[in-house]
């Protein structure tokens, strides 16, 4: 096994598609994808097979106080781990390769190393992390932003899903409320692999994206109250109308997008309304506004845009809506040397490599706050993604995996 500079540094291409594979039957639904939302039966089995995989490569299994599991290799080295890893839930149609990937090529990447008889200068560590998705839980990317200390354990194990379950019930619920302390230890470096969820590497027909940063995320969720009322007899001069609040606020977040151009992007994901009948003009609504952008000043700005246009709107139609912030994440800028050297492996491999910012949150943005860390994304066909017709070429995922191994023995030494 060559180390330097080599394109001879092949991960078992079949034996990680037979994990994903397998990955993928648990949960699976019609499509090909899979449903295992943070904390089900569904995603415990997923835990249960991982920690399997571990065991059977000698890992020394960790699973902390917020449900994150790890395995290092070797075992009973405790010096700080080159970690790679993911997350191995879904959102409820999810495709069988986000956060998957990232995962099981860490695992590709000990065992290649195992089988071909090379043992590391430093430890390597495979981590999954709670609830990336933030499908059922808020916020997304939960178990790694506990991990490195950025929301204590009390309020994570508070956080209220979709089904009123808290996170520290269902964390008891499938076994997986582990002893080890968070925040945890950290790591010599983080690196995830990961499906671009979007186009640009299919449309520029790169193979391999060397990720930047990750783009800033405002999630904010949206009650407006106002007057429930016969659709056929109340003119429309004395309406109190949140469904229309709601529309109007969704109408504004598009055109503002629009005009503040750049990277801006935002997204009303959803909208329920009450009663939700034909003929009622609606008592509340309820919705959430998704905006992000690379720059922290204009994300900030499109920010302040949206509560005074919801500050104006609530006066203007006699409307109480109230503005809770349930996800804030910065921007956040990968370490350039280790940006650099994804970059310069692909070329070395004669890979297609594309520098690139990730437009989607992910759990390496978190350790970007702690130790040096970075993404390598492959594409996503057609752009898909949080759906199961989510597809990446095998050799796409051979060549993301490769690139992972020759970075992690590089960095690890
Ligand atoms: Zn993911």
């Amino acid at each position: 096994l060559q180390t330097e500079g080599s394109a001879d540094v092949h991960i078992d291409l079949n034996r990680l598609i037979g994990r994903l594979d397998e990955l993928a039957r648990i949960g699976a639904i019609e499509g090909g994808g899979s449903c295992r939302l943070a904390l089900t039966d569904a995603d415990r089995r997923g835990r249960d097979r991982f920690v399997g995989w571990l065991r059977e490569l000698g890992m020394a299994v960790r699973v902390d106080r917020i449900g994150n599991v790890t395995g290092t290799w070797p075992p009973g080295d405790e010096r700080p781990p080159v970690m790679m890893g993911s997350h191995l839930d879904t959102v409820a149609t999810g495709g069988r390769f986000d956060g998957a990937l990232g995962v099981l090529a860490g695992l590709e990447v000990v065992q290649t190393l195992q089988d071909a008889g090379h043992r590391p200068g430093r430890p390597l560590a495979v981590g999954a992390f709670t609830n990336e998705e933030g499908a059922r839980f808020q916020p997304d990317m939960l178990g790694s932003l506990v991990w490195v200390g950025g929301l204590s354990l009390p309020d994570a194990l508070a956080q209220v899903g979709t089904d009123g379950c808290t996170v520290g019930e269902a964390l008891a619920g499938i076994g997986y409320a582990g002893e080890a302390q968070v925040p945890g230890p950290t790591p010599h470096a983080f690196v995830e692999l990961h499906v671009e969820q979007g186009p640009i590497l299919e449309e520029q027909g790169v193979d391999i994206g060397a990720v930047a940063g990750v783009q800033g995320i405002a999630w904010t969720e949206l009650h407006l109250v106002g007057e429930s009322n016969h659709a056929g007899t109340c003119p429309m001069r004395l309406r109190h109308d949140p469904g229309y609040g709601a529309a109007a606020i969704a109408t504004f977040v598009r055109d503002m997008c629009l005009r503040l151009g750049g990277g801006q992007v935002g997204t009303v994901g959803r909208i329920e309304l009450h009663p939700n009948l034909i003929n009622v003009v609606p008592a509340e609504a309820t919705m959430t506004v998704d905006l992000r952008n690379t720059d922290a000043v204009m994300l900030a700005q499109s920010r302040r845009e949206l509560g005074d246009f919801v500050a104006a709107l609530a006066e203007r139609e006699g409307l109480e809506i109230a503005s809770r912030t349930v996800a804030d994440f910065d921007p956040v800028e990968f370490d350039p040397e280790l940006v650099a050297r994804i970059e310069r492996i692909a070329e070395d491999r004669g890979q297609g490599v594309r520098r690139m910012a990730s437009g989607a949150g992910h759990d390496a943005q978190m350790f970007a706050r702690v130790c040096p860390s970075a993404m390598i994304f492959v594409p996503s066909r057609g752009g898909i993604s949080h759906n199961p017709a989510e597809f990446t070429e095998p050799h796409q995922l051979q060549a993301g995996a490769d690139v992972l191994l020759q970075l992690v023995l590089e960095f690890a030494g």
